[in-house]
């Protein structure tokens, strides 16, 4: 075995089983083994690095702030810090921003504040969170006792209280449920991620704003990974003209390096006060530097450039032999196949391409500006992966 390998088994606790590839470098939408062997990326560090591998604009912004200062604790003002809460509510029509590392953290921070406010607002048993079969919210205890998926849950247990699950796409189930258990807030990734790139449809999820609104129950829209781009706009939620009361995101916001926000609309924009909530590195001034780079870049015309890649990239997948379906929005599909998405992965990854899978799913989260040549090259291996010998 590669000594690499040998190591990594003998000293990381085994989280994580990787695949049997070593990453030496990259540039954009390519990455290189310490042998030089070439790869697509197709996960981009699962939807984080926006613009793919060491990108220019990103570097500079972040090396320029690495030369000024790192990190300064939450106890002093820094620039890139206040001036990306600023870029993110002007984009978003929120109101203010919490910063962390990590999209567990965002998400945190968003049910903390949903029990507050429901807390002082309406009693102290209005504490419940409604999330969705089958969601993913992060790996703390509270967003695993977020995460609608039991075989999560099973070694970990006692986890936070306070969580109960409604089917995705059911409206009348979800308002029985919320009110039945006196709900804070209703949770939703509107299109589920790890769930296997499954959307939940239009019609529930503006049925849910509607109910929450009517019943003063918050929104939290977890877009962790919809987030950034990534759905060819800026959050998911604005494909379907929701205006959630909490929304987290983390992965593509730093470029690459780790932030986590949440973002507070309106009502919820006091909840917090001080000493309520903190992180030591929320809001480093590093990573933030890097997500203005990004962030600035997130324009309309770049937007429609998403939304026409993932259109190309679905017109050449559909319908394809040995690809039962194609689902998801923008540049984060997920493919139904014939064959198991493990094995897919395997011969796709043979072949120089790296994709990811979600559950029974293969799952695509190319870099939002992936070169067309490399999205044509990459779908061809995939196809060829796909279709039954
Ligand atoms: N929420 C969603 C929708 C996610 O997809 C993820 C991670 O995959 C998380 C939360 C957790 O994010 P992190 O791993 O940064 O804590």
């Amino acid at each position: 075995m590669n000594e690499l390998f040998t190591l990594d088994k003998t000293y990381i606790a085994g989280t994580y089983a990787r695949f049997p590839v070593e990453i030496a470098s990259g540039k954009g939408s390519l990455m290189f083994s310490p042998e030089g062997k070439r790869y697509i990326d197709m996960g981009s560090g699962i939807a984080v690095n926006a613009f793919g591998i060491a990108d220019e604009l990103w570097q500079q912004a972040v090396i320029a702030q690495l030369g000024k200062v790192q990190h300064t604790s939450n106890l002093y003002y820094t620039e890139p810090c206040v001036l990306l809460a600023q870029a993110l509510c002007q984009r978003t029509g929120m109101k203010k921003v919490f910063f962390g590392n990590s999209g567990a953290e965002a998400n945190e921070c968003a049910i903390k504040a949903a029990r507050k406010y429901a807390a002082e607002k309406k009693g102290p048993e209005y504490f419940t969170i409604v999330t969705m079969e089958n969601s993913f919210h992060g790996r703390t205890l509270t967003t695993l006792a977020a995460t609608g998926q039991a075989h999560y849950h099973e070694l970990f247990q006692p986890l936070t209280p306070g969580f109960a699950y409604a089917q995705p796409d059911d409206l009348e189930g979800l308002k029985k449920l919320a009110l039945e258990t006196k709900a804070a807030a209703v949770m939703v990734e509107c299109i589920q991620g790890e769930g296997g790139v499954r959307p939940l449809s239009a019609e529930f999820l503006r049925g849910a704003a509607e109910f929450c609104r009517q019943e003063d129950i918050l929104l939290i829209v977890d877009e962790v990974q919809t987030g950034n781009g990534r759905t060819g706009k800026l959050y998911a939620y604005m494909n379907y003209d929701l205006q959630p009361d909490l929304v987290s995101t983390a992965k593509g916001l730093g470029g690459g390096l780790p932030l986590g926000a949440c973002l507070f609309g309106e009502k919820v924009q006091d909840v917090l006060g001080p000493g309520d909530h903190g992180s030591t590195f929320g809001g480093n001034p590093v990573c933030c530097a890097g997500a203005l780079s990004v962030l600035s870049r997130l324009d309309d015309t770049f937007l429609a450039e998403v939304q026409r890649k993932g259109e190309v990239l679905r017109g050449l997948l559909e319908g394809a032999p040995g690809i039962e379906a194609v689902t998801g929005l923008g540049l984060m599909l997920g493919l139904k196949t014939a064959k198991p998405a493990g094995e897919i992965v395997k011969k796709c990854m043979e072949n120089g391409v790296l994709c990811l899978t979600a559950k029974d799913r293969v799952r695509l989260l190319p870099a939002l500006n992936i070169p067309d040549d490399l999205l044509r090259e990459a779908a061809g291996i995939l196809l060829d992966a796909c279709r039954e010998e």
